[in-house]
């Protein structure tokens, strides 16, 4: 027998790094030490107040169905959170989910629809684009790239992008994969096109504790951006909790609503105990998150003054934990070479919509990070 596939599910290719993800671990397989700054995870563990409130859940029996959106807890201590940074929700506008990922995908899946039309900014997180496919919505794209990755300057463009007909905008500031952290001017012109056109934004404010030197600002603290934003975060970055899976959304409490009826018919809810921890984390971490962050910025630094030792010019961002590479047009082949010759794994710039680059994650030890650099400078590859 065959199966007959359906057509949602053929619209996305496999992700672009899955070649360089096997590569690696077949390397690993046959013993070489690969230098791996593909990942996308912090590399500190999660701080021990998180994994304790975890061990005491469990003790104390939390180990059931939570409610669907979340434990009361969690929602309050999110919009405690959330206003801190100016944003104002009610628990009752907060959706808990099984990882930020999880809350973008029912968020795309509640507003986006055949014929919908999604504005991107490239580069942009890998899992945007097939989102928005599966849900059948269409996509229009402006490249940051020209503009050192920042959005000021690409206003323009944009404005000549953005129309009636535009259904979402999705910005991520900082930026996976170029680490920007985009202008209030910036943000100030995303505002005025999502009023003008009456466009709904996501912002997925994913490494908003992850800064250097500069403040994020959030879009829906911007006048006018309260009720057309919906604002996507999570525990996975900044308290080194990717393997929990823990995120959430905030929006009008409409959308919300909507959404919960995707999360309730799949997955049921966030991991409740897992829910406990994060309390934790957004009661009794600032330290942890603090320390971490310092590190990134100092392993920044480092990295910027290596490539420019190489004379490679990185356009470094204030914000995340990676930095995109310029390298040869064809990304995927220098990858997957420096992997292959020099035993450091990088991501392919095209993956993010922007050949030419590869990414690189400084979430790795300066040690490591020395010796990925001397390794692609000995094979080459600077
Ligand atoms: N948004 C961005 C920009 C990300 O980089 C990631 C993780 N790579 C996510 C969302 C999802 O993170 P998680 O599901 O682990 O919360």
């Amino acid at each position: 027998m065959s199966m007959n596939f359906t057509e949602r599910i053929q619209r996305v290719e496999p992700s672009a790094t899955i070649a360089i993800s096997n590569l690696a671990s077949e390397l690993e397989a046959d013993g070489v030490d690969v230098v791996d700054l593909s990942v996308g995870e912090p590399d500190f563990p999660t701080p021990e107040p998180i994994v304790d409130a975890a061990k005491d859940a469990m003790d104390a029996g939390h180990t059931g169905y939570a409610p669907s959106n979340g434990i009361p807890a969690l929602r309050s201590a999110i919009a405690d959170s959330l206003g801190e940074r100016g944003l104002s929700y009610d628990p009752e506008e907060i959706m808990v989910t099984p990882g930020g990922k999880q809350a973008l995908f029912e968020v795309v899946q509640t507003l986006v629809e055949d014929g919908s039309e999604v504005v991107l900014l490239d580069p942009a997180w890998v899992s945007y684009e097939a989102m928005v496919k599966i849900a059948g919505g269409s996509l229009k794209r402006v490249d940051l790239t020209p503009h050192d990755f920042q959005l000021e300057p690409a206003l323009p463009e944009l404005a000549e992008t953005v129309s009636a007909q535009t259904d979402l905008m999705i910005v991520n500031s900082p930026s996976n994969p170029s680490g920007a952290v985009f202008s209030e001017t910036a943000l100030d012109g995303v505002r005025d096109l999502a009023v003008e056109h009456d466009v709904t934004v996501i912002a997925d404010e994913m490494y908003d504790r992850i800064t250097y030197g500069v403040e994020q600002t959030s879009l829906g603290t911007l006048d006018g951006m309260a009720d057309r934003t919906v604002t996507v975060n999570g525990f996975s970055k900044a308290y080194s909790m990717t393997g929990w899976r823990l995120g959430y959304f905030a929006a009008p409490g409409d959308l919300v609503d909507q959404a919960d009826k995707l999360q309730s018919h799949s997955v049921t809810c966030a991991t409740n105990f897992v829910q406990h921890a994060g309390v934790a984390a957004l009661t009794e971490c600032e330290e942890y998150v603090t320390e971490m962050r310092d590190a990134f910025a100092e392993r920044r630094d480092m990295l910027v003054d290596l490539f420019d030792d190489h004379g490679v010019d990185v356009p470094v961002g204030d914000g995340a934990f990676y930095m995109m590479v310029p390298v040869a047009d064809d990304d995927q082949q220098w990858c997957e070479n420096a992997l292959s010759e020099a035993h450091v794994a990088t991501v392919p710039g095209s993956a993010f919509g922007t050949p030419g680059y590869a990414r690189l994650s400084y979430a790795a030890s300066t040690e490591r990070l020395k010796e990925g650099v001397d390794r692609l400078a000995d094979n080459g590859y600077l």
